[in-house]
């Protein structure tokens, strides 16, 4: 299989030589060349397959070129070796629980797949992966690398955005991991990466590699759930739905991806907090980037979405298309607050204020349609600890392991809102 950029300028590669480069010469993405429909039968036996065996069947026509199956399987079953339980919250309502891995968020899926790829196909020359995160991608990306030889991750976070956890998550680890604290935005140290990867001096001295969901090793396995979801349904009667929050669109982009490939989904959520460029292109046709705005989801302050491209990609540049599969839901955070607030009253049942944005979106769809739905939970709720003790007026109880974090000492560069600083740091440290 290959990948080409969707910049259309650059010479089409393998799998191995995209997951390395993370971005095209041309400063596009990488998209699979061709989509397979996978056959009947797979999707017949859903329910009686494990997570990485169900992965190892999606994964295959993408890279088995590049890495034997025997290996495949292995890497497959150290990337998820945690579960991704779909728990009923109420009629025709479940959340798909993204956060029992280290990190606690659905990234850790891709992260981990992403650094055991990188780790199988590097070579003598030490790689850099350089990764912007708005919040969750940082950690699920360092704990993801953590140790892994050959290795060094810088992570470029804006300073005072992201949530304590979170910040401890990434700063707090040493060993081949790096972070820098960016005087600017999201979408500033997302710059920043994206220029280091166009820069000739900084390419030709080092090995540079991108761990952002433009990664298509970050990508691709995020289908994987999808497909096991579904498997778990009990109640396959109705058109099944799946509600998405997103922000960067990568955990969207490969849901759409499994539906390409066979997956029976009647309709996809876009389900954002206040930075909603892509719900406003789904209702009126007209993309309009513009700076972030900081909300209590504030993994997906995004203003400009990477995956953006590829959904384009995926529907030929066809808005029909892209609206016949997809519809745009955009909520304060009030609203979240009062979903999250509501549900925990009512059933007991805690969210993060991501997943409560695509609750919110499941049951306005759920109101004026017939179905049954999967709302992405792709954080654990004590990530965002004071924001939902705050909300639910009650002490959230934090898992061990998140506390551990919390209790070691922050470590990172401070850095202006500049490449040139970028560069700096990473020719000379
Ligand atoms: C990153 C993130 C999102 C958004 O996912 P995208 O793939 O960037 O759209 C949603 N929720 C949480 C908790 C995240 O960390």
């Amino acid at each position: 299989m290959y990948f080409y950029s969707t910049n259309k300028k650059s010479n089409k590669t393998s799998f191995k030589e995209a997951v390395i480069k993370g971005l095209a010469d041309d400063k596009g993405l990488f998209f699979p060349e061709s989509i397979p429909v996978l056959p009947e039968k797979f999707f017949q036996n859903l329910d009686q397959m494990s997570l990485p065996e169900i992965a190892l069947e999606v994964a295959k026509p993408f890279a088995k070129d590049d890495i034997p199956e025997k290996d495949l399987e292995n890497l497959l079953n150290e990337t998820l070796n945690f579960e991704i339980p779909l728990r009923r919250v109420e009629e025709d309502i479940h959340a798909l629980e993204l956060f029992h891995g280290p990190t606690r968020a659905f990234k850790d899926v891709g992260a981990r797949f992403m650094a055991r790829c990188l780790g199988y196909f590097s070579g003598e020359k030490e790689v850099t992966v350089l990764v912007a995160t708005s919040g969750d991608t940082g950690s699920a990306v360092a704990n993801g690398f953590l140790g892994v030889e050959g290795v060094r991750v810088v992570i470029l976070y804006p300073e005072g955005k992201v949530s304590d956890i979170q910040e401890k998550q990434f700063t707090t680890l040493g060993n081949n991991i790096t972070a820098l604290e960016v005087k600017g935005a999201f979408d500033d140290c997302q710059r920043m990466v994206k220029q280091a990867f166009m820069d000739q001096e900084l390419n030709q001295k080092q090995n540079l590699s991108s761990a952002n969901s433009i990664n298509i090793a970050r990508l691709l396995p995020q289908s994987f759930y999808y497909y096991y979801a579904y498997g778990q349904l009990k109640d396959k009667s109705k058109p099944v739905i799946f509600s998405v929050p997103s922000g960067n669109y990568g955990n969207l982009t490969a849901g759409l991806l499994a539906k390409r490939m066979g997956l029976p989904v009647q309709q996809f959520l876009a389900a954002s907090n206040l930075n909603s460029v892509v719900p406003e292109f789904l209702a009126d046709g007209v993309y309009q980037e513009r700076p972030s705005i900081a909300t209590i989801s504030n993994a997906m302050d995004v203003g400009a979405p990477s995956n953006f491209v590829r959904m384009q990609e995926l529907y030929g540049q066809s808005y029909d298309r892209m609206t016949a599969d997809i519809s745009g839901f955009s909520y304060t955070d009030a609203q979240t607050s009062e979903a999250l607030a509501k549900i925990y009253q009512r059933t007991n049942y805690l969210m993060d204020p991501h997943g409560a944005v695509g609750y919110l979106a499941l049951k306005e769809y759920l109101a004026k349609n017939e179905g049954t739905g999967i709302f992405l939970e792709t954080a654990h709720p004590a990530k965002f600890l004071e924001t939902v003790e705050e909300i639910i007026e009650k002490e959230v109880e934090i898992p061990e392991d998140l506390n551990e974090f919390l209790t070691k000492e922050k470590h990172s560069v401070s850095l202006a809102n500049d490449f040139g600083e970028l560069k700096d740091f990473l020719l000379n440290n």
